[in-house]
């Protein structure tokens, strides 16, 4: 699912390789690949549609950075608009800064992971604050709804209210509120009840119970599956109760992420945290920039990007893949891919982004290699000769002494490096055979 997304974008920004600054027509026919990509990633019409005019307007006549492609630009350029619009990387963090109990109000659609999120939250609040916490079920829709809640406080350690058949929803809130206050409680979580579809009855009874408890966080469960379908209960929630955040559940399935986009631009609220599994412990903060990387589905492709425009120079990196491509790789081209190496962060860097350099830097590790080597390695490929340079085989034993004095290093020093050089060129040969040189190309050009 998240191939097709990437192959798309792919394919769009293949156009735009090789021109030099961001024109407008390439921005445009770049949108319509976002606009799709988007919509495939469940973001909601109207969102796609403003987002797509912001980000077209920031993009054109943006010059390109010397170190990257127009394409990939784009995809660094979209990639910081999806972060911004859910709200930069800040972690949106609890607010609790009300008088004990502090409520905390759950409001959403039946089965959209109210009560599973509710006890996930309340276990954080114990375990990770120390908070003294109570749940409360008011959901006297579904049958044994107030048993489930039970069942997880157990689980999770946190007491609930204890259940008085035949209360309606506002008398359970008002005794929750006075077990909370009488038992010294923290933080006194409220599972309201869901319905199938919106309707005014839930909307009066989450208002009525918000009346009596003024929770200071009213937070909004969505299925982060129900892609479209989350923005209409956006709509119909936040037009009715002062929401304070939003929980996306089920980001642990293939969600596309995009209705976190859509619930952001919705209801203006932080996304405070994504629902990972059923499992108590699958509660995780909710992250931006993983979500623009899902969404995009690019990857590490970003980062690549920020690194490659700071650091590698254009020209170079076209002769290397030239090179390359036609299967050569001399101490010239190792010696310039080490500098670009060090460059983009090292060795640990570059081969946790891409899977061809794994190969390559397990190599490099094997024979001992590091990135403080990387300076070493550097000086003594500067004592070659232009000759041994371009080809390394006539390195015999007289020319390697030479070389390890003239470097101040080892002649095992030199072997080493030898050797990493032959496991490059093998590794570069293998991502030529896999077709991934276009890949390479394009990071290094
Ligand atoms: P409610 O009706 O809104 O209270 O929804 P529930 O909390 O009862 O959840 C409905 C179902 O979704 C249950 O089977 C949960 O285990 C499951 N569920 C809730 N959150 C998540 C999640 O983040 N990931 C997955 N995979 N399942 C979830
Ligand atoms: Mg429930």
């Amino acid at each position: 699912m998240f191939d097709s997304l990437s192959d798309r974008l792919g394919g769009v920004f293949d156009k735009l390789r090789g021109r030099g600054a961001l024109k407008e027509q390439d921005v445009r026919d770049a949108m319509r690949e976002v606009r799709i990509a988007l919509l495939e990633a469940d973001v909601a019409l109207p969102v796609v549609r403003r987002f797509i005019d912001q980000v077209t307007e920031k993009a054109i006549g943006q010059s390109v950075l010397r170190s990257v492609t127009p394409g990939q630009q784009v995809v660094k350029i979209v990639n910081d608009a999806i972060i911004e619009m859910l709200g930069g990387d800040v972690t949106p963090e609890l607010d609790l800064n009300a008088a004990p109990p502090v409520v905390i109000m759950m409001v959403g659609l039946q089965g959209s992971g109210k009560t599973t999120s509710t006890a996930k939250i309340a276990k954080l609040l114990k375990e990770k604050q120390g908070k003294k916490a109570m749940m409360a079920s008011l959901d006297v829709n579904r049958p044994a709804a107030q048993e489930q809640l039970k069942v997880l406080g157990e689980q999770v350690g946190v007491a609930t209210l204890p259940i008085i058949p035949g209360q309606q929803p506002t008398e359970i809130a008002t005794r929750a509120m006075q077990a909370a206050k009488l038992q010294a409680v923290d933080v006194l979580l409220l599972d309201t009840a869901g319905r199938l579809h919106v309707d005014q009855q839930l909307m009066d009874e989450m208002k009525a119970v918000a009346e009596i408890s003024n929770p200071r966080e009213t937070l909004l469960v969505v299925d982060s599956l129900t892609g479209q379908d989350a923005v209409n209960v956006a709509q119909s929630f936040s037009g009715q109760v002062d929401l304070t955040g939003v929980v996306l559940t089920r980001m642990d399935g293939d969600a596309r992420g995009g209705a976190a986009l859509s619930m952001r631009a919705v209801t203006g609220k932080p996304i405070k945290f994504a629902g990972t599994g059923e499992k108590m412990e699958a509660l995780e903060v909710f992250h931006p920039s993983r979500v623009a990387n899902r969404i995009l589905g690019m990857g590490d492709v970003v980062s690549l990007v920020e690194k490659a425009a700071e650091a590698v120079k254009v020209e170079d990196a076209e002769a290397l893949a030239k090179r390359m491509e036609q299967g050569k790789f001399d101490m010239n081209d190792l010696r310039m891919q080490l500098k670009q190496m060090q460059n983009m962060g090292g060795l640990g860097m570059l081969a946790g982004m891409m899977p061809g350099m794994k190969k390559a830097k397990a190599a490099m590790q094997a024979s001992g290699m590091d990135d403080r080597v990387l300076l070493r390695m550097d000086a003594i490929i500067g004592s070659m000769t232009p000759k041994e340079r371009a080809n390394p085989a006539l390195l015999n034993a007289k020319r390697k002494i030479r070389v390890a004095k003239g470097s101040g290093t080892q002649v095992q020093d030199i072997n080493k490096l030898l050797k990493m050089h032959m496991e490059m060129s093998k590794a570069m040969k293998q991502i030529k055979k896999m077709g991934g040189l276009k890949g390479l190309a394009a990071m290094f050009g």
